[in-house]
């Protein structure tokens, strides 16, 4: 059985037991990438227990450095997610609901830290809203039992995504695989099911009381991030500048995108110039913004308040947002993928190039191809690129380099601020075609052609690599090529390091012989 399986059946062989727990003196909510207080299912269902039996909530989070290594966790995100912390905790102290940020090492001590707290402060009631990859199921799975040992009521609960991952079966009672018809499958259930769009109420006050009983919790700080994981002090100021945290950054967002933008979505999202999408992500995949805000707000601007129909702009916009549900649905489904293995397993015979110096000089942005290092630029700089140049780089790096696209994984998760292991292993899947509803094989990105499409006057580019700045017109997609060779050699910009055509063909005959087809 699959873990999410198994945990289902946890959940529903120990209801009964767990519904007969009885009040302790505290109810605790354990955050993990859920870091607000509006509209949070598992926060929501914790208030509530609290209240009805007149106790206070205790919220809990677990900074944890074993975590971040098996995720590859990058620097600034654990800086975004400390920085919403302190917002979190100034909000959760206006109503005198205490939030315990701790720092635990080992992954393993995670419950014993968990049940002490609980003896502790007599908890007998724990929420927390379900991650989906293999080992956080299972430890879901595993706290349960443990808890109920000590007649403890542990609830996961669904919130991460709109649709719970096995909700949707294919006429013949599988998962889906293929995105589009999945789509229509999840318009339909959540058009059926209206309650999973409705928002969950933010916690209200803890009784008069809770703040002397709980003195000792109130006055702890929040830990600084791992030393592995810290950003040096300016790089901290400049990223607090460009990524401002927390959920009341994340709904003024929402809302002036909704306001300025959503309309022109769909002409507009594949121009990475500018700011033509939401860049909502890093609070998706934190957690300071729940997708099904997003998609309840949106819907509710849009004619006659359309799901998949109505302004353009707005349901393509749902559309995108509904992919992160999918990628989570196929984790869930097949958390093989969370071992960095294929999704089709004939996939995993592609002879790569093991290349050090070419996956450097992507990384660094110098590969000479000025759109590839402009996006590879953007991603060192900001820690997040634009979707479009997300998949052009991707599809560089296996297809033009013939390196292992678990390489490039790795790499974005050590980098991107919104790095979310479900969809960036789904769109390096479908990028290097050894994912789920992939590219096939045989469509290779030509970076030039991509360039002129999609960064037509070179605004991105220039932005991106200064070297270029002053190339005139189509050069600048191609100097070397364009007669801008002067330019771009006094620059110091450096010459394509590899040649398109003869890559495709040399990624076409490693595709197919990796797949038995030559
Ligand atoms: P918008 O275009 O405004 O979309 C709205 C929201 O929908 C996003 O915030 C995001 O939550 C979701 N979304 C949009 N497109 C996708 C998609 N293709 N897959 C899953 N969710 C999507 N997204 C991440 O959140 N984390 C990642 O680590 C990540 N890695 C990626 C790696 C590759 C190789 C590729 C091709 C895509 C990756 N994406 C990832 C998806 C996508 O690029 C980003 O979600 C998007 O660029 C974020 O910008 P935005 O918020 O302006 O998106």
């Amino acid at each position: 059985p699959r873990p999410l399986e198994t945990l289902h059946d946890i959940i529903r062989d120990t209801k009964q037991a767990r519904d007969q727990v009885k009040p302790g003196k505290a109810v605790l909510h354990w955050y993990k990438r859920d870091l607000r207080l509006f509209d949070n299912r598992g926060l929501s269902m914790a208030a509530d227990k609290a209240k009805s039996a007149n106790i206070p909530l205790i919220c809990l989070y677990i900074v944890s450095p074993q975590d971040y290594q098996a995720h590859f966790t990058s620097p600034a995100r654990v800086d975004f997610e400390l920085r919403t912390l302190e917002v979190m905790k100034k909000d959760l102290d206006a109503l005198d609901i205490p939030l315990v940020v701790e720092s635990i090492d080992r992954r393993k001590a995670v419950p014993g830290f968990i049940l002490d707290l609980c003896e502790k402060h007599q908890i007998r009631h724990i929420y927390c809203n379900i991650e989906y990859e293999v080992d956080e199921l299972r430890r879901e799975a595993m706290l349960i039992n443990k808890c109920l040992d000590k007649d403890i009521s542990f609830t996961p609960v669904h919130d991460d995504v709109i649709v719970a991952p096995g909700s949707l079966e294919t006429g013949t009672g599988n998962q889906y695989a293929v995105y589009t018809p999945w789509f229509r499958s999840w318009v339909k259930h959540v058009t059926q099911n209206p309650d999973l769009l409705e928002p969950s109420e933010k916690p209200g006050k803890n009784p008069s009381g809770a703040r002397n009983a709980l003195k000792a919790l109130f006055e702890r700080s929040i830990p600084p991030a791992p030393a592995n994981k810290l950003l040096s002090k300016e790089e901290k100021k400049r990223m607090a500048e460009l990524w401002p945290a927390g959920e009341h950054e994340a709904n003024l967002r929402l809302n002036k995108f909704i306001k300025e933008r959503i309309e022109g979505y769909s002409d507009n999202r594949n121009i990475p110039a500018g700011t033509t999408t939401s860049v909502l992500s890093v609070h998706h995949s934190t957690g300071t913004l729940a997708a099904r805000t997003s998609v309840r707000v949106a819907r509710n601007v849009n004619t006659r308040q359309y799901l998949n129909d109505g302004k353009k702009g707005i349901s393509t916009w749902i559309s995108e947002v509904a992919w992160r549900d999918f990628y989570k649905h196929v984790l869930a489904h097949w958390p093989y993928v969370c071992m960095y293995m294929p999704f089709k397993h004939e996939y995993s015979l592609i002879e790569w190039e093991y290349n050090d110096e070419h996956f450097e000089l992507w990384t660094d942005g110098m590969t000479g191809f000025p759109i590839v290092d402009a996006a590879m630029r953007q991603l060192k700089s900001m820690k997040y690129m634009h979707n479009r140049c997300r998949m052009i780089v991707a599809s560089f790096l296996a297809k033009d380099l013939l390196l292992d696209w678990r390489l490039g994984e790795k790499y974005f998760m050590e980098q991107l601020i919104d790095g979310d292991f479900a969809s960036n292993n789904g769109g390096w899947g479908f990028s290097a075609s050894t994912g789920v509803d992939p590219q096939p094989y045989f469509r290779i990105f030509n970076p030039l052609l991509q360039s002129e499409k999609f960064d037509p006057d070179g605004e991105y580019i220039r932005k991106w690599v200064p070297e270029l700045k002053d190339v005139q017109g189509k050069a600048i997609h191609d100097p070397y090529g364009r007669g801008a060779n002067k330019i771009a050699a006094k620059s110091g910009y450096p010459k394509p390091i590899v040649e398109h055509k003869q890559c495709r063909e040399r990624a076409l005959s490693r595709y197919k012989a990796g797949l038995g087809k030559d």
